[in-house]
């Protein structure tokens, strides 16, 4: 067992860093009070071929493996928080499910312009009625000809606001198995899309609207039984919010040590206050422990999509810590750090969404009890005869 980055990642994380310090740093604050998608920032790493680092080659990515992803989350975060969005949509959002399971038509169609950071995509699972239970969406895709006509409504879609492209999960016909996916244009006629509201985090998102939208059969992502492996895309998502939600917390732990080395209060460095120090200590503690569950969760998965299991754990754990260490920072930079003239409120507000995106801590949890106790909890209510 080795803990250190290999030679070749040592060199890519230092490159990342250059870049993030040289072209992103000096712009970190603003950016992060923008609700826009950053393009000018997705066109710049898809420059330096930060895009599609996990895809193959052959789908215009760069062959590197899920590990080369987190390490340029972490390495963009450092210097500018949003700009880890960038990397997240390009590397572990839906255009990695997209880019797993569409079509050569698909992607000749939509890929490459994601990949350059021209176009952004939105993912469309949250219903009204289907949060957690997600398995109840109503959106419905009728076939019709050689068309699907949808219906139904999405909410919370990150991106929404600017994305050109939507993976919208439906139900083709009742039960988990008839759940699949279909790609649909902005634009499209039945498909409205309603004004923005926003997150805690200052993100926007829009309420998605299909009215007898009819889309090509040619759209559909995956078809009835597609569920599992959206789902097993869907994990490359969650260790995306699990790699941000660590480094948010490292950018205001960071932040945190630098002010409690400077400010002094009662002729001392805040950091000679035994008080302070073991809040450091916790949160150095926390972090550690963390960013190993997340490297294993990234490295066992290589070239492939990350165990369920083990991403559950890594990103209870990453959310968690993500959230606790960032809201520590604000207390140590006292009014400071509670203001927007710093990052640290920023990286607090971002992480506490991630305790309910993309799987919240506690339905993380229900899966991690299933394999303590090797068998599944099922989350409804038994039926009256079932119960019998
Ligand atoms: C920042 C952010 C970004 C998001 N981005 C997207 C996106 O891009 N696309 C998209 O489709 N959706 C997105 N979502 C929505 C997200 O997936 C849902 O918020 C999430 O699945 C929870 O659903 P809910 O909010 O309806 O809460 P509910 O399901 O109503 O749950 C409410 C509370 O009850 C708890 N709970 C529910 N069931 C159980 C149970 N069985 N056991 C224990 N506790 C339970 C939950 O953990 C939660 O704390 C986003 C949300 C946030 C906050």
């Amino acid at each position: 067992m080795n803990f250190e980055f290999t030679a070749e990642q040592t060199q890519f994380a230092a490159q990342v860093r250059r870049f993030a310090r040289e072209h992103l740093a000096a712009g970190a604050l603003k950016r992060a009070h923008d609700p826009r998608f950053p393009f000018d920032v997705a066109q710049l790493m898809a420059k330096q071929g930060l895009m599609g680092l996990t895809l193959p080659p052959s789908d215009g990515g760069q062959g590197g493996t899920l590990m080369d992803a987190v390490i340029a989350i972490e390495q963009v975060a450092a210097e500018c928080p949003r700009s880890a969005d960038v990397v997240q949509f390009g590397n572990f959002g839906p255009i990695r499910t997209f880019a797993e399971y569409g079509t050569p038509a698909q992607k000749a169609h939509w890929l490459g312009d994601l990949l350059a950071g021209r176009m952004v995509m939105s993912l469309g699972m949250t219903e009204p009625d289907a949060g957690s239970a997600l398995t109840d969406l109503k959106t419905s895709a009728r076939v019709d000809g050689t068309d699907y006509v949808i219906n139904g409504s999405k909410v919370f879609s990150t991106f929404s606001p600017d994305a050109q492209i939507f993976l919208i999960y439906v139900r083709f016909s009742p039960g988990v198995g008839g759940i699949g996916s279909v790609l649909i244009e902005r634009g499209t006629p039945g498909f409205s899309i309603g004004a923005p509201s926003a997150f805690m985090s200052d993100e926007e998102w829009c309420e998605l609207n299909f009215a007898d939208c009819r889309v090509p059969a040619d759209n559909v992502l995956l078809g009835p039984g597609g569920f599992k492996k959206q789902m097993a895309g869907f994990n490359v998502e969650r260790l995306g919010n699990t790699a941000r939600s660590l480094a948010y917390g490292r950018y205001a732990f960071n932040a945190a040590r630098d002010y409690a080395s400077t400010r002094q209060q009662f002729d001392r460095p805040l950091c000679e206050f035994q008080g302070l120090q073991w809040k450091f200590a916790d949160m150095a503690i926390k972090l550690e422990s963390a960013q190993l569950l997340l490297y294993r969760a990234a490295a066992n998965a290589d070239r492939g999509l990350p165990s369920a299991y083990e991403t559950a754990v890594a990103k209870a754990a990453c959310n968690q810590t993500g959230f606790e260490v960032a809201s520590e920072a604000v207390q140590i930079m006292g009014a400071l750090g509670y203001s927007r003239e710093t990052l640290v409120e920023y990286c607090m507000r971002r992480t506490r969404g991630w305790m309910i995106a993309g799987g919240s801590i506690e339905m993380l949890k229900n899966r991690i009890a299933e394999h303590v106790f090797d068998r599944r909890f099922d989350q409804r209510k038994r039926s009256a005869a079932a119960a019998e």
